[in-house]
């Protein structure tokens, strides 16, 4: 069992109010904020480049902490800034030709899909959605049917920003392996919350963030790339850690996934997220996952009762995402309206997953995402303030 009193009084931000926002850009622990204030510090003091050489151990141990997490081997990983960073590393570096296929998903994040059609168009290969089953998970059928030799790449996202859906995995990388596709898991609401392994996945490729569920630095994110790839792949932009200049106009690729990565970091960020991970796998991935899908659950059942309120969740297999609607009241401003009584939550609006928005003729939702470290009381107090609403 988690223990609530600790991870509370190791989250300095949580106290007096109802944070419920771990899928926007969750409240870091406080070894978190020691790991990265004290490394600021330490650069003020003598400088980032010496500051960097005392804690070489602990920077390489952020992928090592990062691979027990992901069940991957620390030369898969590369750090990177964003999950979309990560994401567009990987998705730029597929090679595509006119009459390729890149197959997304309705629950597609506009940033990925962004980068779908811009490549679609310079390459002249197309971007096809791939259609949700009734209870809004990846249609498998009518992937099955999609799916031929011309297919590049199938991207999926385990766990989308706009409703507590989580999506099938290994179904979808067995048919996409079935034509030679590749699959690129977004994975930037999952990893955190819910138990990730990308062996048991046999994902190609996925991206995340730090900021989320992991409970990390903002401006902190991972891809991780099968190994075969790690070794192989061409990046689409490089300097020189990512390849090293060894003759007069040639260069040699890093031999693992950090030719993925280029020389400049925020340290200071990269030591928070590794103490964020350790902080994540000291207490348990499956003990997490619990404690979230008891919360999520309390509230939908607790906002589901409210008259005027609609829980627009969908998915047999929930995520900790509770995204809800309010009859007659605009999501944004209920937003601010919650906030007054500190209770934090978010909006989604279309543009972040326009299919399945559109689809479901949704302009915006609610979106409140408990995490481990929020009480049952937290929930109460969310739905006390909706009431008011
Ligand atoms: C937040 C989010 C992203 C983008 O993450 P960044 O770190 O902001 O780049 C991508 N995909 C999904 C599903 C998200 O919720």
């Amino acid at each position: 069992m988690l223990d609530l009193g600790r991870v509370r009084a190791d989250t300095p931000g949580c106290a007096g109010r109802a944070f419920l926002d771990s899928a926007g850009s969750s409240l870091p622990p406080s070894p978190v904020l020691d790991e990265m204030i004290g490394h600021l510090r330490r650069e003020a003091e003598i400088g980032g480049y010496r500051a960097a050489a005392e804690r070489a151990d602990d920077l390489a141990d952020v992928k090592v902490s990062l691979a027990q997490l992901l069940g991957a081997q620390p030369a898969d990983l590369a750090l990177v800034e964003s999950a979309s960073r990560a994401w567009a590393d990987f998705f730029y570096a597929v090679p595509l030709a006119s009459g390729d296929r890149i197959l997304i998903t309705e629950v597609e994040y506009a940033s990925n899909a962004i980068a779908a059609f811009q490549r679609a168009r310079s390459s002249g290969a197309s971007v096809e959605v791939v259609p949700s089953t009734p209870t809004g998970e990846i249609d498998l059928d009518a992937l099955h049917r999609m799916l031929d030799e011309r297919v590049r790449l199938v991207s999926l996202v385990h766990a989308p920003t706009n409703g507590g859906l989580i999506n099938p995995v290994r179904e979808v990388v067995d048919l996409a392996h079935g034509v030679g596709a590749l699959v690129l898991l977004d994975a930037c609401q999952s990893v955190g919350q819910v138990p990730v392994d990308v062996r048991e996945l046999g994902v190609d490729a996925l991206s995340a963030t730090g900021r989320k569920w992991l409970r990390g630095p903002r401006g902190t994110g991972f891809l991780y790339l099968r190994p075969e790839l790690a070794q192989s792949m061409e990046p689409a932009a490089l300097d020189l850690h990512g390849a090293q200049w060894a003759e007069e106009t040639g260069y040699r690729l890093a031999p693992d996934a950090s030719r993925f990565e280029f020389w400049e970091c925020s340290v200071a960020g990269r030591l928070g997220l590794g103490a964020a991970i350790r902080y994540l796998l000291d207490l348990g991935i499956d003990e997490v996952a619990s404690a979230v899908s008891a919360r999520a659950e309390f509230a939908r059942t607790e906002l589901a009762a409210l008259p005027g309120v609609t829980v627009r969740d969908l998915g047999g297999h929930r995520s900790g995402i509770v995204s809800f609607t309010v009859e007659g009241v605009d999501p944004n401003s209920a937003r601010e309206v919650l906030a007054d009584s500190d209770v934090t939550v978010t909006v989604s609006g279309r543009g972040s997953t326009w299919v399945d928005m559109t689809r479901r003729g949704l302009d915006g939702v609610l979106r409140a995402s408990p995490h481990y470290f929020n009480t049952f009381e937290d929930l109460d107090r969310l739905v006390a303030a909706v009431a008011e609403l």
